[in-house]
């Protein structure tokens, strides 16, 4: 056979995030990549090149969706690239291990009416777990190859691309075999011709309305070439193809179809679960029963909360434990360097810089690993588990009082971890109304670098109850957000009605493997953190402590930093923050907030911050200046919420693509904690 082909015949990966389309598209095209962005959008766009039986392939890996809606930049160019002429057959990779979630991209992909495969993958999950699928069943109801693989395990992959390379030439792919059965649909008009011709058959009403808006496109718009496509999305009142092709039918376009649509394809998803996966009951009866406690109506709030309670305990009491151990770790560092250096003749000037500048700066950072690493494997465990996309769930009904999906709670969460993903994560909102909003109120949210700072000045000023005000810093945040987009929400005219729309997967036990290279690379980042900004933040700290305007000082109330401390200061001492050396340093966390700590570890001079002996020096040069535990607890509260560090603003800015947004998120930042200080201090004043 001789199939007649295009000098370069085009695969596109299309897939859910995590499905492994990335590994797949490697497997398949080595190192031959080409990395750009998507025309126009800050979309990532992955080509490479591969043979198969003497047919070159270009290979484009789509960014990863979950559906094919027009909401989001990701969901946009998927849609686009597929509907251009560009694409010669789609690679639908599937996560099979989560395949209900996951079949309603395919669903959509099936629409269209391109050349579908569909790339069954983590075929090796599936058998580790003990399921089974049946793979005789599900092409037949999807209508399309589907072809088992492991992208991992390099299986499965030359069936794959000799099922692609197949279907090129079926540019109107008759439908494999026929006959899945609608029941509740055996009598109507639609059941039999349209069951030969299409996957998904809606139910008489929409396939009705269907008809009608065909009709009425095939007049209009002949040019169309994938009527039913069109229609659909002129029912669920699609903006970009209304606004394309306007048709005047408001009889039968009364409203959006939108979640109808959603619901009958859920429902034929649940038909095709029940009849492919073979042992099914039992492994949906244990979710089920767990979910019933978890997402109960009155016990999910509390149970939430006390989760969130437990990730505290082992961040602070697990975490604290190693913590000592670091602390002794450097502080010997510290004192080998010094001596180390003395004997090999440094000028006191270098060491001084080397000790009491970077060793005490860094050193200050590296101490809180420990307690990064307890944070980060707890959200780890409970991403991986399946728990955190029960959160959004639990938190819809809430959120909604609020203006925002329960989907917008997933960021808030992972700001707990760190605000750069979180912002990142803002992505998976369906309207940029949200997307900014979120981008607003994450911030609020207690990252893990501001931690240090209470770990710190609740361990000096409040010794009996550090983790309680540690906790009550991470609500006040917390109550901040919500209280922000409240007040938005209230002011907004025009809302836009959410619809949720979160499969939830089964519960698992969380893979040893993912858990260790999500917290891997949290710490990884962490310490890249610590060895380049704060490394120069401490050594920037350091000069402008020990240089005046005439050269070097020993005399800090000549130094420059003193000089821009004393300016500055003014603007701190209506919250109790009227000492130079704290507001010189706040000004430098917004490099990084754990820079705050680093700073007040340089900028006092204490070099072993966080063991018990620098901490008590500390806590006396402050408590003799007249700073209290009120003082201490407005320094905290403040470096909760004022601007963002830099590395937040610039990922603010590149996913809002606005300069003027970013700068109003900082100047919010900065007012909100400025009035909330002052608040709780004169507030506090009343009371000590
Ligand atoms: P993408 O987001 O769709 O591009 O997904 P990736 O290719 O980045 O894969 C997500 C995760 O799934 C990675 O940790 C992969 O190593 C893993 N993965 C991909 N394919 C397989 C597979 O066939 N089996 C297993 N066990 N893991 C896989
Ligand atoms: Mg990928």
């Amino acid at each position: 056979m001789t199939a007649v082909m295009k000098q370069d015949a085009t695969i596109g990966f299309v897939g859910n995030p995590n499905s492994g389309k990335t590994t797949l598209f490697n497997a398949f095209s080595g190192a031959n990549l080409k990395v750009a962005n998507w025309p126009g959008v800050t979309v990532e766009k992955v080509e490479g090149m591969m043979k198969f039986k003497n047919q070159r392939y270009k290979l484009v890996d789509l960014p990863g969706t979950y559906s094919l809606t027009s909401y989001t930049m990701e969901e946009q160019v998927a849609r686009n690239y597929i509907l251009s002429d560009d694409v010669d057959v789609i690679i639908d990779v599937v996560d099979a291990s989560s395949l209900e979630r996951n079949l309603y991209l395919t669903l959509q992909l099936l629409e269209l009416g391109k050349p579908v495969v569909v790339a069954l993958n983590m075929m090796d999950i599936v058998e580790k777990r003990g399921l089974e699928i049946d793979m005789h069943r599900l092409p037949e109801m999807l209508g399309v190859p589907v072809i088992p693989v492991s992208a991992r395990k390099r299986k499965g992959l030359g069936v794959l691309m000799h099922a692609a390379h197949h279907h090129i030439n079926a540019k109107h792919p008759d439908k494999l075999i026929h006959g899945h059965d609608y029941t509740s649909a055996k009598d109507s008009k639609h059941a039999h011709e349209h069951h030969r011709d299409y996957t998904m058959v809606y139910s008489d009403k929409i396939e009705d309305k269907i008809d009608l808006i065909i009709d009425e496109l095939r007049k209009k718009y002949p040019e169309i070439r994938n009527y039913r496509w069109h229609a659909l999305k002129l029912l669920e009142r699609d903006q970009e193809i209304t606004a394309r092709y306007p048709v005047d039918l408001p009889a039968v376009i009364d409203r959006s179809y939108e979640s109808d649509i959603i619901n009958e394809k859920y429902d034929f998803i649940s038909e095709i679960m029940n009849e492919v996966i073979m042992n099914r009951a039992e492994r949906e009866a244990s979710t089920d029963k767990v979910d019933a406690v978890l997402t109960n109506k009155y016990w999910s709030i509390p149970i939430f909360l006390g989760i969130i309670g437990v990730v505290f305990f082992l961040t602070f009491f697990v975490g604290d434990f190693f913590k000592a151990y670091f602390e002794i770790a450097i502080s010997w560092l510290g004192k080998a360097a010094a001596s180390g250096l003395m004997s090999a003749g440094a000028s006191p000037g270098l060491i001084a810089l080397i000790t009491d500048g970077i060793i005490a700066g860094v050193g200050s950072i590296l101490t809180f690993l420990p307690n990064i690493f307890m944070l980060f494997l707890a959200l780890a465990f409970l991403e991986d588990s399946g728990y955190m996309s029960r959160v959004a769930y639990v938190m819809d009904g809430i959120m909604g009082h609020l203006g925002l999906s329960g989907r917008a709670f997933i960021p808030m969460i992972l700001g707990f971890g760190c605000t750069v993903p979180a912002i990142m994560a803002s992505r998976a909102l369906e309207t940029k109304k949200d997307r900014f909003r979120v981008m607003l109120i994450t911030p609020f949210m207690s990252c893990s670098a501001r931690l240090t700072v209470y770990i710190l000045f609740s361990e000096m000023f409040f010794p009996q109850h550090a983790m309680l005000a540690a906790y009550s810093l991470y609500l006040i945040g917390f109550a901040m957000a919500l209280l922000v987009a409240f007040i938005i929400h209230l002011f907004d005219k025009e809302e836009t009605e959410h619809q949720l729309l979160i499969e939830l997967p089964e519960y698992k036990a969380p893979s040893a493997r993912t858990v260790l290279i999500y917290v891997g690379e949290k710490v990884k980042d962490y310490l890249s953190k610590a060895g380049t900004i704060i490394f120069i933040a401490s050594i920037v700290m350091w000069f402008i402590m020990n240089f005046g305007l005439h050269g070097y000082t020993q005399d800090v109330s000549l130094s420059i930093g003193a000089q821009i401390g004393k300016a500055i200061v003014p603007f701190f001492r209506p919250l109790g923050l009227g000492y130079w050396q704290l507001a010189l340093a706040l000004i430098a966390g917004i490099s990084a907030k754990e820079v705050v700590v680093s700073s007040t570890a340089v900028l006092y001079g204490v070099s072993n911050i966080n063991a018990a002996a620098g901490m008590s020096t500390l806590a006396g040069l402050l408590g003799a200046s007249g700073f209290t535990a009120l003082n201490a607890y407005c320094l905290m509260i403040f470096c909760l919420l004022y601007v963002p560090c830099a590395a937040t603003l610039a990922v603010i800015k590149r996913e809002s693509e606005s300069w003027k947004w970013t700068g109003f998120v900082a100047l919010f930042q900065i007012s909100v904690a400025w009035v909330v200080t002052f608040a709780v201090y004169h507030i506090g004043t009343l009371f000590i």
